[in-house]
């Protein structure tokens, strides 16, 4: 008798305990929109506030999926989807423009369960890249396609092809106009396109998850950077560079100068110091962030998140759009250094 009830106490705590673990499993997102030359002074205050809407809203929605138990994989989408749409970024509508004059999108996304990853280089009738990375994932044998490929790979899928015409917009344009007046006045323009790095890129943007199950992910779209020689493929699509999950460490989401992102091998970078050097998210992003590539000047910056729902926004830059929501807290939103 007496040890049936000992027995049912057990059960009893057992229980409670499992069902605290999975109620305090913690969950998180975050969320960028771009690094760049983003100061205080150049934004009036409606600018400031349709930009700080937009990623409340993108990060809120991620929030939901995970709040809902929804997989990371699926915020980062979603998160990733909203900002796709939104002119006010250098992704989907309102990328950036080639020096040809044309819209040419990357994008990635990497599952932290498996390390599974999917990415897109240089598509161009593709609305929402980051579903067409994930598709890749799911659906192919392989990581990455590009161009052509990866479009015929889109119809085979069902994907809607749109126009290029779509993504345009005004600013943008007018940032390719300046930015090819600029380029123009010296001999030879493509070598000379670092020239335009602080001020002509910008507004990429990523999403890093966790869920209720423990999963990491990670995903990153962009339009690359203005007046790109055509066929340029930046970091964004490059898995290890732009974008990286491994539920072992972290998750990490990229925007920048790509060439010096892929160079420096950036979100691997972080989380291989947080697997074996045994490194704070904070303590690897900020190495990787303010270290050796940034003297070369690599300009830029991350968000990352790790197992435990720590969230941490290194950039070396003047500001980056930028966005975090854990567990039972306000979202916190931020686009300047201060
Ligand atoms: N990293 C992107 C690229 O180089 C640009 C950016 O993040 O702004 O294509």
């Amino acid at each position: 008798m007496l040890h049936t009830k000992y027995t049912v106490l057990a059960l009893t705590a057992a229980l409670c305990s499992a069902t605290a673990t999975a109620q305090q499993a913690p969950f998180a997102i975050a969320i960028h929109g771009g690094a760049g030359t983003i100061e205080r002074a150049k934004f009036t205050p409606e600018k400031e506030k349709a930009y700080r809407a937009k990623l409340s809203e993108a990060v809120t929605a991620g929030y939901t999926v995970l709040e809902k138990g929804g997989e990371s994989l699926e915020a980062v989408t979603v998160a990733i989807n909203i900002l796709e749409d939104s002119p006010l970024f250098n992704a989907g509508k309102g990328a950036v423009y080639t020096f040809d004059g044309h819209h040419e999108l990357d994008a990635s996304i990497m599952d932290g369960r498996d390390r599974n990853a999917g990415a897109v280089a240089g598509v161009k009738h593709i609305k929402n890249p980051i579903n067409l990375a994930r598709m890749v994932m799911d659906k192919s044998v392989h990581v990455m396609l590009s161009g052509d490929g990866a479009e015929q790979f889109a119809k085979t899928q069902g994907m809607e092809m749109i126009d290029n015409a779509h993504f345009d917009t005004k600013r943008r344009k007018e940032a390719l106009e300046r930015a090819k007046k600029k380029l123009l006045m010296t001999k030879d323009y493509q070598a000379n396109h670092v020239q335009l790095e602080p001020q002509y890129k910008m507004g990429t943007v990523g999403a890093v998850a966790l869920d209720k199950n423990g999963n990491l992910a990670a995903g990153t779209s962009t339009g690359g950077m203005t007046a790109k020689r055509f066929g340029r493929i930046g970091d964004s699509p490059v898995i290890g560079a732009g974008t990286f999950a491994d539920n072992q460490s972290c998750a990490v989401s990229a925007t920048g100068h790509g060439e010096y992102f892929i160079r420096y091998n950036v979100a691997a970078d972080i989380c291989a110091r947080v697997a074996y050097q045994g490194k704070t998210i904070k303590q690897a992003g900020d190495e990787v962030i303010f270290g050796p590539m940034f003297k070369a000047g690599g300009t830029g910056g991350v968000i990352i998140i790790d197992k435990f729902g720590n969230v941490s926004l290194p950039f070396n830059t003047k500001g980056m759009y930028r966005a975090s929501k854990k567990q039972g807290e306000p979202a916190q939103v931020a686009i300047f250094s201060d």
